[in-house]
Formats: C-alpha cells, sequence, structure tokens
C-alpha cells in the first residue's frame, strides 16, 4: 500500500467510516442470510459440542447467536448425526451449515431435513452420480455449498506435486472442486482456503479472489488459543480485510467458540466494516490516573457485553489525551482531580467522582443506548407509516 493512500485511510478513520473497498463478489444466501455483495461481512463460529446431543448442541447454537453469531456451523460426521441436524434444525433460527466430509448421503439426507449451507467438498464425494446427486439436492432446494480447502487435509495428488502445503496448493485444490461445480453450472457457493500459516493463507485469498466471483469465506485455521488466536487472526484476516477480501469470517480458537464470535465482531469493528455493541477506546494508564482505568475499562466490558447499539466509548485516565478522545467519541471520561469530566457527543457533561465510578459509568451508557434505540423505533415506526 503506498504512502498516500494510508494516510487518506488515516483521514477517513478520523471520520468514523471504513475506507475500504470491498471486492465485487457474487451474493449467495445462508438461509435469510446474505453473503457477498454488498451484504454486511457475517460472523460466523462452529459448534463443539456433540451433534448427537441434540440439547446441548442447541443450546450453544443460542449462545452464539446471542452473542451475534450470523451463521452457525455443525459438524455432521454420521447418519445418526445427521437426523441430530433435523431436530436441532427445528429448534433454533440462525441459519446453519452442516460440515460433511466425503459421505454424499449425509448431504442429501441434511438438505432433505432442511440446512441452510453445505460445506462439502464436491473433489471429495467421489464417483460422479453421487457428486451429481448432492448438486442436483442443493439446486433444488436453493441450498448454497461451501468449499472448504484446509491445508492440513490437501489431496494426496497435490501433496506430492507440491511436497508440502503451499498457497498454490490451496488455490489449486479450490480451483478443482470449483471446476466440479462449474461443469455441473453451480454457481452458488463460497470458498474457504485456510492453513495456520499467516503468508500461506493470506497468498491464496489474494490469488483466488483475482480469479473467481463467488464470495469468500476467511479464516486461519488452527490459529491457537484465546490470545494467540486472536493476535494471529486479526493480522491475516486483517490483511485480506484491508484488501478488500472476505464476506464471511470465521475466527477460529481453541476456545468457547463465542469468543470466536466476540473476536469476528472485534476484528470487524477495528476496521468499520461492522459495528455492533461498544467499542472501547481507553488509554493504558500511568502514574497519571486519576482513577483505576483498568479495573474500570475491564468491568465496564464485561457489564455491558449484552448492548448491541453501536457506540464508541472512551475511558481515559487524565487530560493528556482524555479530552482529544472524547471529543470524537459518542461518550468519554477523562479522568481529573478532584472530579472526573464525563462527556457526552464530545461535549463536557457533567463531573463524576471516584466512588461509584463504574456504577454511575454503566447507567450513564445504558440511558444513552436506552435514547438511541427509542430514537430508532420512532424512526423505524414512521416509515412504516
Ligand atoms: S492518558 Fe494520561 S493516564 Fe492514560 S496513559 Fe496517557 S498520560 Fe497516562
Amino acid at each position: 500500500m503506498k504512502l498516500d493512500e494510508l494516510i487518506d485511510i488515516g483521514q477517513h478513520s478520523m471520520k468514523h467510516e471504513s475506507p475500504i473497498v470491498r471486492r465485487k463478489s457474487r451474493q449467495i444466501m445462508v438461509g435469510n442470510v446474505p453473503v457477498g455483495g454488498d451484504a454486511p461481512i457475517a460472523v460466523q463460529s462452529m459448534t463443539n459440542t456433540n451433534t448427537l446431543d441434540v440439547n446441548a448442541t442447541v443450546g450453544q447454537v443460542r449462545a452464539l447467536e446471542e452473542a451475534g453469531a450470523d451463521i452457525v456451523r455443525v459438524s455432521v460426521p454420521s447418519m445418526d448425526a445427521a437426523e441430530a441436524f433435523g431436530k436441532i434444525r427445528e429448534q433454533v433460527s440462525v441459519p446453519l451449515v452442516a460440515d460433511i466430509h466425503f459421505d454424499h448421503k449425509i448431504a442429501l439426507r441434511v438438505a432433505e431435513l432442511g440446512v441452510d449451507c453445505l460445506r462439502i467438498n464436491p473433489g471429495n464425494i467421489g464417483r460422479e452420480d453421487r457428486v451429481s446427486a448432492v448438486i442436483s439436492a442443493a439446486r433444488d432446494r436453493n441450498i448454497p455449498i461451501r468449499i472448504g480447502v484446509n491445508a492440513g487435509s490437501l489431496e494426496k495428488e497435490l501433496q506430492r506435486k507440491y511436497g508440502e502445503p503451499t498457497a498454490d496448493a490451496l488455490v489449486e485444490s479450490a480451483m478443482r472442486h470449483i471446476d466440479i461445480l462449474d461443469r455441473h453450472d453451480f454457481q452458488d457457493f463460497k470458498v474457504s482456503l485456510k492453513a495456520s500459516e499467516v503468508f500461506m493463507t493470506v497468498a491464496a485469498y489474494r490469488n483466488l479472489a483475482a480469479q473467481i466471483e463467488q464470495p469468500l469465506h476467511l479464516g486461519i485455521t488452527e490459529a491457537g488459543g484465546f490470545r494467540s488466536g486472536t493476535v494471529k487472526s486479526s493480522i491475516g484476516l486483517g490483511m485480506l480485510l484491508m484488501d478488500g477480501i472476505g464476506d464471511t469470517i470465521r475466527v477460529s480458537l481453541a476456545a468457547d467458540p463465542v469468543q470466536e464470535v466476540k473476536v469476528g465482531y472485534d476484528i470487524l469493528k477495528s476496521l468499520r466494516l461492522r459495528s455492533r455493541g461498544i467499542n472501547f477506546i481507553a488509554c493504558p494508564s500511568c502514574s497519571r490516573q486519576n482513577f483505576d482505568v483498568i479495573q474500570t475499562m475491564n468491568d465496564l466490558e464485561a457489564r455491558l457485553e449484552d448492548v448491541n447499539t453501536a457506540m464508541d466509548v472512551a475511558i481515559i485516565g487524565c487530560i493528556v489525551n482524555g479530552p482529544g478522545e472524547a471529543k470524537v467519541a459518542d461518550i468519554g471520561l477523562t479522568g481529573g482531580s478532584p472530579k472526573n469530566l464525563f462527556y457526552m457527543a464530545g461535549k463536557p457533561n457533567q463531573k463524576l467522582d471516584n466512588a461509584n465510578l463504574t456504577d454511575d459509568l454503566e447507567r450513564l451508557i445504558r440511558e444513552e443506548v436506552a435514547r438511541r434505540k427509542e430514537e430508532e423505533d420512532a424512526i423505524i415506526a414512521r416509515s412504516g407509516n
């Protein structure tokens, strides 16, 4: 990226708009969620319960939906799991992707039971009649397919050809599956090309993005634990998203999948590609702080997790950076002595002392959230008349 482009991005960021120009992809529908085109970048996660345990899986799907997941993937490794998937499907409303490897009968069964997207690689299904049967079932029911290429499970032939997983090997694998769908004139698909290595993943997506028009599902696979996986995913996905590449994302973490959804939103929020809930701005604190910034920030984040309204809240320990950040945030707090200064819409609003600071801030933020909701409801009501 050139320096003037970077400066331009910096200027846009100050205005809180994303300067990212997204790649124009063909839109597909995963249930009622559009993926690609000008649709918001969808956030996904995957259940890690035993699919045969319908109650546990329904509970986790609902928790993911509550955290903001637009789409949830569920593993369907057997025919029994396909039947369980049908029962899960009946009990949740968020679109479900069935993750299937090799077995076309499972794909046909979940298609009957109401799946919203099939994650199956056509090249792994085997005989041509089986491939045709799956594609026909998907076409008849308007079910899109996700081709999911993973560096850990590349075809033997490609492993031999390339010696080890490479970006080109990932793309070649994807193109083989895509060619099969092309041959059947089936275009409602999206593709993922995941590796646990950031450079390989980024290079593979960049390459494929220039070759096809279908939406891309981004992810750094097996990224690691909560902290290391978050960093790796943020860098890899961030580079691609900055390029305008990516229509749906999944952050893979060896952690509670609900965290994957939260990190996914945080990545999109950082790039102003999507907003959900509070975007906190907080200083790291130092001896100049006039209140306990770290404690206040973390308490507020935990207490306000249920808030979906998009809002910038700046929690800054002193006047060095406080007024500047408060001016561009929706709500701000600047540490001061003997009292801290609370800002609304960039303007000083009232003084708050350190006793009950977190309670006071939570109350004031919730009041503003409620006010905005009322305003939104009024707009919706007016537009409905
Ligand atoms: S804003 Fe103030 S308290 Fe926070 S890190 Fe900077 S100087 Fe320290």
